[in-house]
């Protein structure tokens, strides 16, 4: 039986490899130890480039992004969701 949090997680990277492929980014190996299992999770980084004023919405001092961890050596792969345009806790609508 797999676990929902396992699927979910398996959507995510799913979604973002797809997202990478259509970039030209071909996710197969980790740049590091070469091997292939991922995991991805959701990460709000501060924006440090956008003069927002640190009163006011606190959303826009951070840039929703995705972290992509490779599960044999631990290198995390930050990814910023604005500009690869996909939200990863949406439902995929196909
Ligand atoms: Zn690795």
């Amino acid at each position: 039986m797999t676990s929902k949090s396992t699927e979910q997680s398996r959507k995510k990277l799913s979604k973002i490899t797809k997202a990478l492929f259509n970039r030209n980014v071909h996710m197969q190996q980790c740049p590091m130890c070469d091997e292939s299992e991922f995991s991805v999770n959701t990460a709000p980084i501060y924006n440090l480039s956008k003069s927002e004023t640190p009163i006011g919405n606190e959303y826009k001092k951070c840039v929703p992004s995705a972290l992509i961890t490779c599960e044999n050596c631990g290198l995390m792969l930050q990814y910023s969701l604005e500009v690869l345009e996909i939200d990863l806790d949406e439902e995929e609508s196909q």
